[in-house]
């Protein structure tokens, strides 16, 4: 067997380089914990979104014990109840681990984990069923019902599905600050997530879910950071172009266009705090509200 060669001289120190400027950017992540400039969640939540960031790259541990107020001692009970290894780097924590941390750290800022959660995941993934399934059968979640431009297809009605209104309409709810995001989807009309409903319901107590896009998605976590993102896959991606083609109410070219979309939209389901898979409808709906938690009141336990 031959030796595998020396990587050369320049190829080291530039990796040297980059081992330094890695660990002094996750140095200045802890000290901006540390001193309170930046939330330890805050940070974890940009490891979530970015995989590449130093915040992702920084041990779980060296995330807990730059808060100021938690030592050593404390940080080590906290992971063993949290479920998570002592060498487990932010970007490596899987969806459930994520979630107890980012629990945790919430509760720990004097919040309460939301009960706000977005459904989003690729076009045709199934969002509409999964959502209208909960409806049916899950009456104490609250569903928010978006604003639409666009027009009522046969059987969808006003305030149940969308609240269809005019372009003028929908430009007063922006200017006058209704709106918890909106985007314009596929290019063409534009949707947007109603905010006064949404935070009577939450105060109330109340469980509530948006199915929106993957941009309202992003929108919503920077607006309130403490939402629960969930991303609907399909179980394959064959599937999921039987699903898109197979409804059957597109142009073959518009066809093309929601795939080549799809396959930018699956790319993002790391900046989601879980994932769940649309094989069947009733299991993925269960799946779901299992992530929104209890309901106040009724989880003495938590
Ligand atoms: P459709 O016109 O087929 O009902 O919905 C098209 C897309 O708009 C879906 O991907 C749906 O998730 C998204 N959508 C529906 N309501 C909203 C909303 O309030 N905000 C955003 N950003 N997207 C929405």
């Amino acid at each position: 067997m031959t030796p595998r060669p020396a990587p050369p001289e320049v190829d080291r120190a530039a990796a040297g380089r980059a081992a330094i400027a890695a660990r002094r950017a996750r140095a200045a992540v802890k000290h901006s914990i540390a001193s309170r400039e930046k939330t330890a969640l805050a940070a974890a939540q940009v490891g979530w979104a970015e995989p590449a960031s130093a915040e992702a790259g920084l041990r779980v541990t060296e995330l807990l014990t730059s808060v100021p107020t938690l030592g050593p001692t404390r940080v080590s009970r906290v992971m063993a109840e949290l479920g998570i290894s002592d060498k487990k780097r932010v970007g490596g924590l899987g969806h459930r681990q994520r979630i107890r941390l980012r629990d945790y750290l919430l509760r720990r800022q004097g919040a309460e984990p939301s009960r706000l959660l977005v459904l989003a995941g690729p076009t045709a993934v199934g969002k509409g069923t999964v959502s209208t399934y909960i409806r049916e059968n899950h009456p104490d979640v609250m569903l928010s019902v978006s604003a639409t431009t666009r027009a009522p297809r046969p059987g969808e009605i006003d305030g149940v599905h969308y609240y269809f209104v005019s372009d003028e309409e929908f430009d007063r709810q922006i200017a006058d600050g209704e709106l918890l995001e909106w985007a314009v989807v596929h290019n063409s009309y534009r949707y947007g997530t109603p905010r006064p409903p949404i935070d009577e319901a939450l105060a109330a107590g109340k469980r509530v879910m948006l199915e929106i896009d993957i941009q309202g998605a992003r929108l919503v976590r920077a607006a309130m950071p403490e939402a629960l993102l969930v991303f609907l896959l399909p179980p394959t991606w064959d599937e999921l172009v039987r699903r898109l083609v197979g409804r059957g109410t597109e142009q073959p070219e518009e066809q093309q266009r929601r795939l080549t979309t799809a396959g930018v939209e699956l790319a993002a389901q790391d900046e989601f705090d879980a994932k769940v898979v649309n094989t069947e409808v009733g299991q993925a709906a269960r799946e779901v509200v299992e992530l929104m938690g209890a309901p106040a009141g009724a989880s003495a336990s938590r």
